[in-house]
């Protein structure tokens, strides 16, 4: 069987987590600093913050940017559910825009004709590995005075012009299992802003500043030194990590060009994708749908994925919610149908690449 993801840790992470486990401390402590000083090298910011989640990375950029009732935040239909979650925890109102064809990531040009004046935040996602288009997303939020907030959960590593995610506003990423980088669980806030990053590390522990002394009103978001520990070296390795999915999306693209009715993931002029996901797309003019490929594909060992089947918002507990804005999405609802993820994680050898390409062409092409 050919997983969709793997995770693989190797001996330094069994002795640093022993490390931990025989020093004594478990709760947050010197690795979890340590892992954030390692975070902050990779995407050039100036804090990094180590949270217990991606989800409460996302809650916590929000909360600190006092977002509340009555305060809308404009993100992706085309994301995991937890993008929405997080908006919804604070009690801001989630509006969309449709994404862009290109990249899956939401289109900056339809911004304009969502903001109003109670828009408070951009929330872009860089799914699947590949930034959103950063540069126009600043300029217009430069223009109406908003704070981003990226969900760079998938995208550890990634970067616009040799500048990382994460640096270009809030930045948000997971830790989940099936991520580039994983701690079971486990999440980061990244930002060059020092009250920010100074508050943030307050509202993750209870808003103490010091034993007893409480500045605001805080959460428990905190990180183990556990977590830190199978995370850290991990760091270390993620160019290496990042290089090996890059060439297994290079290697299935120049396998799979040329198959009709399959259209191959692209990487935009100037961004770094670190293929958290390689998604193709099996289109209508394919001789078997979306559904029916991925059914044979299992078949025969290779595992594959849909992410995301459904617009976020396109279930009954957030249909009727009224904090979330319901609007036609087309280009994101023709990517739930016809999206579907190969696998391309750092655990492929040649010989599974090779499986792969065969199967899918021998499927769509035969
Ligand atoms: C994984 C993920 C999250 C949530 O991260 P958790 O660590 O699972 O809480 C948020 N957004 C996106 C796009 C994700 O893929």
């Amino acid at each position: 069987m050919i997983e969709i993801s793997t995770v693989r840790l190797g001996e330094e992470e069994e002795k640093l987590v022993l490390e931990v486990l025989r020093s004594g401390r478990l709760a947050q402590g010197p690795v979890v600093e340590r892992f954030e000083a390692a975070f902050s090298a990779i995407t050039g910011t100036a804090d990094s913050i180590a949270v217990s989640s991606g989800t409460t990375a996302l809650v916590a950029a929000l909360e600190v940017l006092g977002l509340g009732a009555g305060d809308e935040v404009i993100t992706s239909p085309f994301t995991f559910v937890a993008t929405l979650n997080a908006i919804l925890q604070v009690g801001a109102t989630a509006r969309f825009v449709d994404i862009s064809d290109d990249d899956f990531t939401i289109d900056a040009e339809g911004l304009n004709s969502v903001i109003t004046p109670k828009t408070k935040v951009l929330m872009p996602v860089h799914l699947y590995g590949q930034p959103a288009d950063m540069t126009r997303i600043c300029a217009i939020a430069d223009k109406h005075g908003l704070a981003i907030v990226e969900d760079a959960a998938q995208a550890h590593g990634a970067a616009i012009g040799g500048r990382s995610v994460g640096s270009f506003g809030l930045g948000c990423f997971s830790f989940y299992a099936t991520k580039n980088v994983t701690t079971g669980e486990g999440g980061m806030i990244t930002t060059n802003d020092a009250m920010l990053a100074d508050q943030l590390r307050l509202l993750r522990g209870q808003g103490m500043r010091s034993r007893y002394q409480y500045e605001i009103v805080g959460h428990n978001y905190r990180m183990t030194e556990i977590q830190a520990a199978i995370g850290l070296p991990q760091l270390a390795r993620l160019p290496e990590i990042t290089r090996r999915r890059q060439e297994n999306a290079a290697s299935l693209s120049e396998g799979l060009a040329g198959i009709s009715g399959l259209r191959l993931p692209k990487t935009v002029q100037g961004r770094t994708h670190v293929f958290h996901q390689y998604t193709v797309r099996v289109t209508s003019e394919a001789r078997i749908d979306r559904d029916k490929l991925a059914s044979l594909l299992a078949q025969e060992g290779i595992g594959t994925g849909v992410y995301y089947p459904r617009l976020v918002f396109d279930y009954d507990c957030f249909r009727a919610h009224p904090l979330v804005a319901q609007e036609a999405m087309p280009r994101a609802e023709v990517a739930a149908r016809e999206v579907l993820s190969l696998p391309v994680h750092h655990g492929l050898a040649a010989a599974d690449i090779s499986r792969i390409v065969d199967a899918v062409r021998r499927h769509l092409d035969g």
